[in-house]
């Protein structure tokens, strides 16, 4: 191919990558290192439920009223930015990043998402963020609502017992909770996302599957990383949909309700 026919090309769209799946199986982590890697934004969108939760119990809401949820979200601001590690979470302009990672914000932030209106609300911000592209943007919904046509789906999943186990890890030393109690709370969590009316968390029918039950935190990435330069790749030579992908990981089925 000559050099003017390269220059005839339209310029290739930055890419969106979609990391979906429950509490606990390595999105954060994933998600890091891919923005890190591909040179993308990270944004968790996970946190902007939280920043809202916190919003709500500090304004004494009762977390099943609906009404006074959607207006007190009229009234509210949740910035993301990101940074190096995490993102920092700006609620009306108040930097919140350290106070929504509590049990208490996380139960919060897992009930006041099934509300119809404030997850409207939300996924049109997340919408915003990522029109550009270039971007992992991390959640529950990303490749089923905020973004179906992503290029890169991923659903990373692993069995709750170790999901629990690997947070339980993350508490410290001496934690003041039994294992037992944080599998029980991922699985309420869990139970609760993945049976909401609205946009459950479920994977997009088009998401790379990613078990991570018997993989370490290092093959995980190393397969995470695999799917987007395949992607990449298919990008870079112009194919159709569909790319190549790593042994192994099958593509979700459409998961038939
Ligand atoms: O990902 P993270 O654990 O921070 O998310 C907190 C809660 O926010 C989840 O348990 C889920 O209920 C909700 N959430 C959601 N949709 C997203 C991200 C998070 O419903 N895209």
């Amino acid at each position: 191919m000559s050099a003017s026919s390269f220059s005839s090309l339209p310029p290739a769209r930055k890419i969106i990558v979609a990391i979906d799946g429950p509490a606990g199986a390595g999105k954060s982590t994933v998600a890091r290192h891919l923005a890190r890697h591909f040179n993308l934004l990270n944004l968790e969108t996970g946190a902007m439920y939280r920043a809202f939760a916190l919003k709500a119990l500090r304004a004494d809401i009762p977390l099943q009223d609906s009404q006074h949820l959607e207006a007190l979200a009229a009234e509210t601001v949740i910035r993301l930015e990101p940074g190096e590690e995490e993102n920092r979470v700006l609620l009306d302009g108040e930097d919140v990043t350290g106070l929504i990672r509590n049990q208490t914000v996380t139960d919060a932030a897992s009930q006041v998402s099934v509300w119809p209106a404030i997850r409207a609300w939300l996924v049109r911000l997340q919408q915003q963020m990522g029109a550009e592209g270039g971007v992992v943007m991390e959640g529950r919904d990303i490749g089923t609502v905020v973004f179906p046509h992503a290029e890169v789906k991923i659903f990373l999943d692993a069995a709750p017992e170790v999901r629990g186990l690997r947070r339980y890890d993350q508490l410290g030393p001496k934690p003041a909770i039994q294992p037992e109690e944080v599998i029980r709370d991922l699985r309420a969590r869990d139970e609760r996302d993945r049976n909401r009316a609205d946009s459950p968390l479920k994977p997009a029918s088009d998401a790379v599957l990613l078990d991570s039950t018997h993989l370490t935190l290092d093959e995980v990435i190393a397969a995470a990383e695999a799917i987007v330069t395949a992607k990449l790749a298919q990008v870079h030579h112009g194919d159709g949909v569909g790319y190549a992908i790593p042994d192994g990981l099958p593509v979700a089925q459409e998961v038939v309700e």
